[in-house]
């Protein structure tokens, strides 16, 4: 049976003419504004009617596909001990991230920011045999991370929904299989949402395991950049992309020779002192690993990407250095930091693989004022280790074909994992294989924002008059509007009370504007701001028993009959 008759005036709906203050992103306003989401506090969210029908939608379709792979739904509890997290290592790993809570006899506990650990212990106790296995278990549960920043509406949470799925599998082959069923059903999934997606490889990050990839939505809004190849396919997020180390420079360099270069602490200052381009220098930065004062060379054009350092480096933490740590260290000169020399000897070297073996450098002299030129990596200094460091550009060369990449932003709206036996292992997962030996089992892990979704949603498909939902997610089929004088009697509220009906009976899910004394033009401006595809208006030719039909996304409107409304909208 359809939902029933959402009628406006009894909706709990009061629509925002202006944008929240502290709103940043279009799915932030927007959600606020049509009265789908309230703030409750920081990165917390009540879901209204209206917005929850749209979670619902979306779990549903994700629900849907987790069925179709053989998923099992479960549901764990939020509220979790911390034993478990502190056998992984999770529990400090997390750190800040965490919401730690006590119990009144003391129990540590915490709230739930992902169920890896869980999952494994529920495998564990369920399933003995290799016969259990594969199987796949997910829940839609709300999760919950202290998020440093959660600025941007539902797209950034302390407290959102995720499905969250893992797979259990007796050997690699059935776990590249599983992962294969996820990948696919997420692209199902993705395609009936009618979001426009990419599947980028990815860092795994504090997950661990060996491989990943992850689903982004392009989106001004988004906090995570990805590159693109317009020649080939390969797509991957910024932070996993692989420099392309250019060929070596084999040229016979002149020797290394100091110069007095005052005043020049910059690569900008340096760089229009000596009139060379930018690239031409080597920028030295000096970071902190697990306290130690480390130096990372990338050349004078280019940004180091903290992230991807971080990444690279992790579990080590990294900090960038301060003014102090330059105390009782005359071996490290402020803004004229060289890798060559004695001085190279001070610290670990980590360098851009651009910093190639036969290139050569103007950079810092270890001195007050003074530079160095023809310094020639391998020759002049040495790196202790190449990383990937850079904030990739548009243009860079794709590292499978070479072609210039381009760069976008992107909300990351669902992540894949190949865990392997990383969490079997901390829980002695086995089940007994078919020669009756004990094997290990391997684990994958799967997960959708589906709160965040619905933002993304918004990003994608709204337009400067509001919301635009794609059919299957809307929280209507119809939105019928009487636009008359505001009285039950008038020709409007009827008619377009009597479609209400007729459409429900239809099997359509329908929103009816009968509010008394809110004028067309509002009726219309909240219609567009809700962004149901389809607006029904009963105005000027009411009792003649025709009405406006009014596609939301492209604005095209046509008189039709009242009675073929039902047969127009059913034919899909
Ligand atoms: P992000 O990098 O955006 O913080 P994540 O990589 O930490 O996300 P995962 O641990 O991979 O996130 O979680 C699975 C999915 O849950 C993500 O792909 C994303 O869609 C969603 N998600 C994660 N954090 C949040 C959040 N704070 N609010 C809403 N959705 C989130
Ligand atoms: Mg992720």
């Amino acid at each position: 049976m359809a939902a029933p008759i959402q009628r406006m005036s009894r909706l709990l709906l009061k629509t925002l003419r202006d944008d929240p203050a502290d709103a940043e992103t279009l799915s932030h306003k927007l959600l606020v504004r049509a009265g789908y989401v309230r703030r409750s506090s920081a990165g917390v969210w009540t879901w209204l009617p209206l917005g929850k029908k749209v979670l619902d939608n979306v779990a549903r379709v994700v629900r849907e596909e987790m069925d179709a792979i053989g998923g099992q739904e479960v549901l764990l509890p939020a509220l979790l001990p911390k034993e478990p997290y502190e056998t992984s290592g999770r529990y400090d790993e997390y750190g800040d991230l965490l919401f730690r809570l006590t119990d009144r006899r003391g129990g540590a506990y915490l709230l739930g920011p992902t169920h890896e650990e869980i999952f494994t212990q529920l495998v564990k106790d369920q399933c003995a045999s290799y016969k259990d296995l594969p199987v796949i278990l997910y829940q839609i549960q709300t999760k919950y991370r202290d998020e440093a920043r959660p600025r941007s509406g539902v797209l950034r949470g302390r407290e959102f929904q995720m499905k969250d799925a893992y797979s259990f599998d007796v050997d690699d082959e059935g776990l590249a299989a599983s992962y294969r069923l996820h990948r696919e059903a997420y692209v199902r999934i993705f395609q009936r949402l009618g979001l426009d997606f990419r599947v980028v490889s990815a860092v795994s990050g504090a997950m661990g395991g060996s491989a990943s990839e992850e689903f982004l939505a392009p989106a001004a809004a988004g906090e995570d950049t990805f590159v693109d190849c317009p020649a080939c396919d390969y797509a991957a997020n910024t932070e996993a992309v692989t420099t392309v180390v250019p060929p070596r420079d084999d040229a016979a360099h002149p020797p290394l020779e100091e110069l007095d270069t005052p005043g020049t602490p910059t690569i900008e200052t340096l760089a229009a002192h000596l009139g060379v381009p930018a690239s031409a220098t080597l920028k030295n930065l000096l970071v902190k690993v697990d306290g130690e004062i480390v130096a990372v060379g990338v050349p004078g054009d280019r940004e180091v990407d903290l992230g991807k350092l971080a990444e690279h480096l992790a579990p080590a933490t990294v900090e960038l250095v301060t003014a102090e740590d330059f105390t009782g260290r005359p071996d490290l000169v402020r803004g004229y930091v060289g890798p060559q020399g004695r001085a190279g000897t001070a610290f670990r070297y980590l360098a851009d693989p651009r910093v190639a073996p036969g290139t050569a450098w103007i950079t810092g002299a270890n001195a007050e004022g003074r530079h160095a030129r023809n310094v020639v990596c391998g020759r002049d200094f040495t790196v202790d280790r190449y990383l990937d460091t850079v904030v990739v550009e548009p243009g860079d060369p794709c590292p499978r074909c070479g072609a210039g990449l381009t760069v976008g932003r992107a909300i990351e709206i669902g992540h894949i994992f190949r865990l392997g036996r990383r969490y079997a292992d901390v829980f002695a997962l086995d089940v007994l294989g078919r020669d009756g030996k004990p094997v290990r089992v391997t684990m994958g892990s799967y997960g959708i924002g589906i709160s965040r979704a619905v933002a993304a949603l918004a990003e994608q498909t709204a337009d400067e008059s509001g919301l635009c939902w794609p059919r299957e997610i809307a929280p209507a089929d119809v939105h019928i509007v009487a636009a008359g004088k505001p009285s039950a009697t008038a020709p409007q509220t009827v008619l377009a009370l009597d479609l209400a009906e007729r459409l429900h009976g239809a099997g359509l899910r329908v929103l009816v504007d009968d509010r008394a004394g809110v004028s067309p033009g509002v009726k219309f401006t909240d219609a567009e701001l809700i962004g149901v595809p389809t607006i029904v208006v009963a105005g000027r030719r009411a009792a003649e028993g025709v009405v406006e039909l009014r596609d939301r996304r492209s604005g095209r409107r046509e008189e039709i009959p009242a009675e073929e409304v039902a047969a127009r909208l059913t034919r899909g």
